[in-house]
């Protein structure tokens, strides 16, 4: 994420790629709250043949008492330089590009 913007690296996978446009345009700070770095890397990863993001594991109560296991899908960014982790929603992440995809098809069907 050390350049938000820049999409002429082709080879970017395109969840990486979408979690960075993302970010950039919910004016996600790219500045370090620790040390002010402004180099951040997702953890992650994304190919051809594999895909894996993390999730916080987590227990949920069911309205009868019983205990479940869940896990919440999230995006961690790591600073470069000291290392420091935030944490954002995959739903919110999920909810923008619905919206953003939502708003590609109309604007599709409004151009023809
Ligand atoms: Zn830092």
């Amino acid at each position: 994420m050390t350049d938000p913007i820049d999409d002429s690296d082709a080879e970017e996978p395109t969840l990486f790629r979408d979690i960075v446009a993302f970010m950039a345009a919910k004016k996600v700070s790219t500045k370090c709250p620790a040390c002010g770095s402004a180099s951040w890397d997702l953890i992650g990863t994304e190919d051809a043949e594999n895909s894996l993001w993390p999730v916080i594991p987590t227990r949920g109560l069911t309205v009868d008492g019983n205990t479940t296991r869940m896990a919440s899908r999230v995006i961690i960014a790591e600073c470069n330089n000291c290392g420091f982790l935030r944490f954002h929603s995959y739903r919110t992440f999920e909810k923008w590009k619905a919206q953003k995809n939502k708003e590609g098809a109309s604007k599709e069907i409004a151009d023809e």
